[in-house]
């Protein structure tokens, strides 16, 4: 399966959070490389870029954290209504705020298709940029609007990722869905009582 929206939600769950376990964020981090490391992945990461995610300092962590928000919620906002408030930009950052000097590229033959390879010296280049070619790809990104957990009258409101093909995911989670599902039976209840 090539990388979508499926791979980049568990680090859009990340950037809004901080509450997650590290052991937690580095598995993730390593899923979502490894989605680039199968054959037909555009681009492509080479192996030795796996080893980023093992030698992390809690530094680099954070710099990913802080690229990997900005790069999402300025996309968001281009995309819509919404402004970036979330995001700490600074002017400078509004129009590119990614930059990566540690990306090296190659391109190079697979299958008779030119394959567009990169490969990291830092995770916190390598991140953003994989997160920024879904985002000039194949993935959408939306806020999800079921019921808040514990207060039905506001909205999750959580960013997520949607895949451009098939049928759209509709809430940022199972539990979202499970939410709003509850809701609507709620609702239909009290019209019939
Ligand atoms: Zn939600």
């Amino acid at each position: 399966m090539r990388p979508g929206a499926r791979h980049l939600n568990p680090l859009l769950d990340w950037v809004q959070r901080d509450d997650l376990p590290r052991g937690e964020v580095v598995r993730r981090l390593r899923m979502f490389i490894a989605a680039f490391q199968r054959r037909g992945a555009r681009p492509r990461v080479s192996s030795y870029s796996t080893a980023l995610a093992r030698r992390l300092t809690s530094k680099e962590l954070a710099i990913t954290h802080a690229k990997l928000g900005k790069l999402v919620l300025l996309a968001e906002s281009f995309q819509g209504e919404r402004h970036p408030t979330k995001a700490d930009i600074t002017p400078e950052d509004v129009w590119f705020p990614l930059r990566a000097a540690s990306l090296r590229f190659l391109v190079a033959p697979e299958r008779g298709d030119w394959t567009p390879w990169v490969e990291a010296g830092r995770l916190s280049d390598l991140v953003p940029f994989l997160a920024y070619s879904l985002l000039v790809g194949p993935v959408r990104l939306a806020r999800c609007p079921a019921p808040a957990r514990g207060n039905w009258k506001k909205t999750c409101d959580r960013l997520f990722a949607q895949s451009g093909r098939g049928r759209p995911r509709r809430h940022c989670s199972d539990e979202c869905t499970e939410r709003r599902a509850d809701m609507v039976k709620h609702q239909r209840r009290m019209e019939d009582v």
